[in-house]
């Protein structure tokens, strides 16, 4: 595949970002990749293991020239990079994020980019529980959704540029309304990564009353469970610090039909259990055949990496 941009810059060194100069770079989809970080130590680990062409100290820095950034950085702190970045973009440069809430994000940095800049926010589905300089690599993309949630008067051009490159790093891109990408997510991701959270919360109180049990015991619904709870508290926090309205609306209805279940269990009404775990097992059967999870035993351990995070 050919050169899609001359300069890509990295805000943000951690799992998708470094993912995404792998990708890149196995494709040749770029002339020059630079990247920065907040901090000195991820900037210097990225250096010496060679993450990007050059590694520089700001993000002002980075940009400079740059017809790609790429801002890869918690949610909560999208604003604050670009209020930084604005003054110091290259005109007609395309400007995306990867931040797993859109709505919010787009509030956040819409305002701060010139009039000149085509801004096309994105959002790769696919993660694992690790994150920092060291976590990525260029198959994490291979096969998976990435979402571009252009807003009202994006360059379809600036978008099909971007589409072309989330291909070539082996994405499936398809385009979606942020608000309707914020509840869809909150659905598929947000919500379970939630309910993770408080399993293993739960567990963890137990373990107190039945020493190591839960650990040494543990079956395999509960392994994935402390796998996803195991992801990024930072990154998690600001997800559902941003993405409030549509993650309490998916709660509310989960918490429902939990009570609904909860009674069948106390009632004894097995029809109900039965009926409504026949459902749930067609859901899996779906994802299986839309080629978006694998079949293999023990959830597909050891046979793929692209499990879990979102
Ligand atoms: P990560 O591995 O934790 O990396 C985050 C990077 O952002 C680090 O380089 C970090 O720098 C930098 N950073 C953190 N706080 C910052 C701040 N206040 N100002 C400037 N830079 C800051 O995270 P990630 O998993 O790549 O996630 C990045 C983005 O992708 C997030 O918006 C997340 O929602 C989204 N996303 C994540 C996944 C996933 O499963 N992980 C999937 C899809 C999308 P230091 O290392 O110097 O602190």
């Amino acid at each position: 595949m050919s050169v899609i941009y001359q300069r890509v810059a990295l805000i943000g060194l951690g799992l998708i970002a470094g993912s995404m100069a792998h990708a890149i770079r196995r494709r040749g989809l770029a002339g020059e990749i630079v990247g920065t970080a907040r901090s000195a130590e991820t900037r210097a680990i990225a250096a010496e293991i060679g993450l990007c062409d050059r590694v520089v100290g700001t993000a002002a820095e980075a940009v400079a020239g740059a017809d790609l950034v790429v801002l890869a950085v918690p949610v909560g702190a999208m604003e604050s990079v670009a209020a930084e970045i604005g003054p110091h973009l290259a005109p007609d440069a395309t400007l995306t994020d990867v931040g797993s809430v859109k709505r919010d994000v787009i509030q956040a940095i819409g305002p701060h980019l010139p009039a000149n800049v085509h801004f096309v926010p994105g959002h790769p589905l696919a993660g694992t529980e690790h994150s920092g300089p060291r976590s990525g690599f260029a198959e994490l993309f291979d096969n998976r959704y990435t979402l571009l949630t252009p807003v009202d008067g994006t360059d379809p051009a600036a978008t099909e540029r971007l589409r072309t490159l989330w291909e070539g790093c082996g994405a499936i891109v398809e385009e979606m309304d942020p608000d309707h990408h914020d509840l869809v997510l909150a659905v598929t991701s947000h919500t379970p990564h939630l309910i993770a959270y408080t399993m293993v919360g739960v567990a963890d109180d137990l373990r107190r009353v039945t020493d190591s049990e839960v650990i040494k015991y543990s079956a395999a619904g509960f392994r994935d469970f402390t796998r996803i709870a195991a992801s990024d508290p930072t990154m998690w926090r600001d997800v559902f610090l941003s993405n409030k309205d549509a993650t309490l609306e998916i709660l509310g209805r989960f918490t429902e039909e939990l009570f609904a279940l909860q009674r069948a269990i106390r009632t004894g009404d097995g029809d109900h259990l039965y009926d409504y775990f026949t459902r749930t097992r067609a859901i899996r059967r779906g994802i299986i055949e839309a080629g978006q999870d694998t079949d293999a035993p023990n959830f597909g351990r050891g046979t793929h990496r692209k499990e879990g995070a979102e």
